[in-house]
């Protein structure tokens, strides 16, 4: 009897173990994940300005605090903390949403920064449209990123066209007028173009320079990340992953089968709108007359240079595409951001390469997060010489002259990269009329988004972050 009152209380006794035991770890993994939250809280406070353009919105009455959102971020802009997701590094955010994806309740939305934040961005309606009727903007100028949002945009916002068009609100007509003329062949005007095709619109592109935008421009087989997206003549495009090359080689494709109607080499410089409602629009050598206008410009626009002596020497440059062109150099790369590091990193890669990096601040902050590890390792293994606190003060033809903390150092040198960011095409945007910055129309959720209530009154970091 005893033996068998034995046997029961060792039974209970297992069976509690196997229920607690996995309960502690679970306890004890939530405190270490809140502590992480809370220290990259901490870190988004001091490092961070605030998201610049999108970021998630997180419905707090719906959040299940469940972290998937935090784990599909990559870029660590989420976390759990008091048993709701917070934004802890709004400023890392690039807008590829995963998070909402991931969210199994819908309880995130991506939404635009603060006005404050989005001083230079324009004016958009949930249309894409700017304070002129029937011109829009999609794509990366309207400060959303990624190739999947600038596909996604081109395609809504000809839907937005073609059904003005059917219900006869734009009946201007004539020869030689297009339906819709659209500025830029990067991911947004190509997606534009192509709804277009599908809409039976007509339609022309006009492309200051190649087809594909910004992603011909990235370094020769760059991996490209990107969502499954619904691409126009195509149907479902279900890559997550793949190489520039393989991504322009798909566009290629589609728009050879399309007989894609495009005019490359041809800057538009300006844009006239008359009082019959008909946008004319002028290039160099050509006029254009158009319904409706998209502008898919990108921000890229021209370079930013640094204005400094020696800056027009043929060695300095600020693009890399082919880093296995360039072997056995002094190379210096200047920059702070994710293409700066990239190209540091791929050149390092190149045999006989010495590449030295050079910030003007004392860290890496706004680098994506797979990227802080990649610099970090080629740093300490010497792969990569990072001189942070410096600016450049002249190039010469064999060397290039740094002032580090007030000290001027002159380094042997045979090629520059700058990476400064590009002037985006406010002042183009400015002439034809478009108004930036003065209105937010996603001031409501922003608003929401600041005012998350935290858990201990000490993280309101979505309002600060
Ligand atoms: C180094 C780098 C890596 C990136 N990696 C990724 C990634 O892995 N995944 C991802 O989703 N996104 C990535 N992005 C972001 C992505 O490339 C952009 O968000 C996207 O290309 C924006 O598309 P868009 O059509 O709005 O503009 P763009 O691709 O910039 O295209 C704009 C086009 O408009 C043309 N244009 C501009 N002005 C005029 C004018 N006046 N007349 C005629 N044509 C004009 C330009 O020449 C250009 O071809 C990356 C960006 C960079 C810089």
């Amino acid at each position: 009897m005893n033996a068998l009152r034995g046997i029961d209380i060792l039974t209970y006794c297992l069976y509690s173990l196997i229920i607690l035991i996995p309960l502690i770890l679970h306890l004890r993994r939530l405190k270490r994940g809140e502590e992480r939250a809370r220290q990259a809280a901490e870190q988004g406070k001091l490092f961070s300005e605030g998201p610049r353009a999108q970021h998630p919105h997180i419905d707090t009455a719906n959040c299940l605090g469940c972290g998937t959102c935090a784990e599909a971020c990559f870029e660590g802009v989420l976390a759990v903390f008091g048993g709701r997701s917070v934004i802890v590094n709004g400023y890392k955010c690039v807008g590829h949403g995963f998070c909402a994806e991931a969210c199994p309740v819908g309880a995130i939305t991506m939404v635009m920064a603060n006005p404050s934040m989005s001083a230079d961005m324009p004016c958009l309606t949930p249309e894409f449209e700017t304070n002129i009727r029937n011109l829009f903007i999609v794509g990366e100028l309207g400060g959303l990123a990624l190739i999947k949002n600038a596909i996604n945009q081109g395609r809504q916002c000809i839907d937005t066209i073609a059904t003005r068009m059917r219900q006869g609100r734009s009946t201007a007509s004539g020869p030689d007028i297009y339906d819709v003329l659209i500025v830029g062949a990067g991911p947004g005007g190509i997606s534009a173009s192509l709804r277009a095709i599908e809409n039976k619109l007509t339609y022309i592109t006009i492309e200051q320079d190649e087809v594909g935008g910004t992603v011909a421009k990235y370094p020769r087989q760059k991996l490209v990340m990107t969502s499954p997206v619904q691409f126009p003549l195509y149907g479902k495009f279900k890559r997550t992953e793949l190489s520039k090359e393989n991504l322009l080689a798909f566009w290629d494709m589609v728009l050879n089968r399309a007989d894609f109607n495009v005019r490359t080499d041809e800057k538009v410089e300006d844009i006239r709108k008359g009082e019959d409602g008909l946008f004319t629009i002028h290039t160099v050598n050509n006029q254009y007359r158009a319904r409706a206008v998209i502008l898919a410009l990108g921000r890229s626009g021209t370079p930013r240079k640094l204005g400094i002596k020696g800056e027009h020497l043929p060695k300095v440059m600020y693009r890399l595409i082919e880093a296995d062109h360039y072997i056995n150099k002094n190379i210096l790369v200047i920059g702070g951001g994710d293409s700066a590091v990239e190209a540091a990193m791929g050149l390092a890669r190149q045999p006989g390469n010495k590449v030295t990096l050079s910030y003007r601040k004392e860290c890496f902050r706004r680098i994506k997060e797979r990227n802080v590890n990649r610099i970090e390792e080629c740093i300490h293994t010497g792969k990569i010489n990072a001189v942070f606190n410096s600016i450049p003060v002249e190039f010469k033809p064999g060397a290039a002259v740094l002032d580090v903390n007030g000290h001027q150092h002159e380094i042997p040198n045979d090629f520059v990269w700058i990476f400064a960011g590009g002037a985006p095409p406010n002042d183009f945007l400015k002439k034809v009329g478009v108004q930036l910055g003065a209105c937010d129309l996603t001031l409501e959720a922003s608003q929401e988004a600041s005012q998350q209530p935290s858990p201990n009154g000490q993280l309101t970091l979505a309002a600060k972050c």
